[in-house]
């Protein structure tokens, strides 16, 4: 069957609206959901081990970026796209489990997080359906933030992922991708324990580090973006792959503006994070 033809299983009558389950899908073993909130299962093709045996300690959402939803289910769990994750969160706050969280999903690509670059090894990948930057790019609705906060709130209690590695794809990948991006609401996940966020310092006129600066300014900002996570080189020039770093930082924890600029906004926002960061640590080293 094409990729695009779904089957008319997976129809829950109490709801208006049908599962689009690709007819691959259809026909492959199903299993039982880790998540107790998941409604659904559509097991995907798009799989395989965990290096090591590594336990996933991570969690990194996604946007879908594409038009439609059929057409993201199909690509996440159709053999030969390559491409999974392991939940998707439907705009109406339906769960659904493609993968199990034993497996390795493949969902992050290249990648870094604090010195580690087997992302999809280490984490648990959830999709949530939004038709992304290229597509007009809409805000989440309420019941759908609601749904990640409770998927995220359970995998956390259950795989021991501690706040401050519920990340973006953006902030894993910022060189190759934007998701979930500057609209998805990560204060409220942050409000509902999910996460790790403090509030952003307010956009004020200022000095600001752009791209062309060499200075040791640069490199304490690389320094401390590097000691939050993010893959960053360090040699006080501010390159292009710094920009996107910066870029990807303020997609996250300062949306009110993504330029890549290095502004004291987001110079004060980073190291307030960093302080509260160092308090978490302590706090879940504490426990
Ligand atoms: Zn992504």
């Amino acid at each position: 069957m094409p990729l695009g033809s779904f089957a008319s299983v997976g129809f829950d009558s109490k709801r208006q609206r049908a599962l689009p389950v690709p007819w691959a899908s259809a026909s492959m073993q199903t299993f039982t959901p880790d998540s107790s909130i998941a409604s659904d299962v559509i097991p995907s093709a798009n799989y395989g081990d965990r290096n090591k045996d590594r336990l996933p300690d991570m969690i990194v959402l996604h946007y879908t970026g594409m038009p439609d939803v059929e057409g993201a289910i199909a690509r996440l769990c159709t053999a030969g796209t390559d491409v999974s994750a392991h939940y998707i969160v439907l705009e109406d706050g339906r769960i659904v489990q493609c993968v199990p969280e034993a497996k390795r999903a493949w969902h992050a690509g290249a990648a870094s997080w604090a010195g580690e670059e087997d992302i999809n090894s280490c984490s648990i990948g959830i999709e949530i359906v939004n038709r992304g930057h290229d597509w007009g790019y809409p805000e989440f609705p309420l019941r759908q933030t609601a749904a990640v906060i409770a998927l995220c709130r359970g995998i956390m209690l259950r795989r021991k992922v501690p706040p401050h590695r519920v990340l973006g794809h953006s902030d894993v990948a910022p060189s190759r991708k934007k998701d979930p991006g500057e609209k998805f609401p990560w204060h409220s996940l942050a409000n509902s324990g999910v996460g790790h966020w403090v509030q952003p310092a307010p956009i004020v006129r200022g000095e600001s580090l752009k791209l062309g600066t060499i200075s040791d300014d640069v490199r304490g900002l690389q320094q401390a973006l590097a000691k939050y996570g993010y893959g960053v080189p360090i040699n006080g020039k501010y390159d292009t792959a710094t920009m996107e770093v910066v870029t990807a930082f303020q997609r996250h924890f300062r949306p009110a503006r993504v330029d890549g600029v290095a502004d004291h906004s987001t110079l004060t926002t980073l190291q307030s994070l960093l302080a509260s960061f160092s308090a978490d640590t302590k706090a879940v080293a504490a426990r």
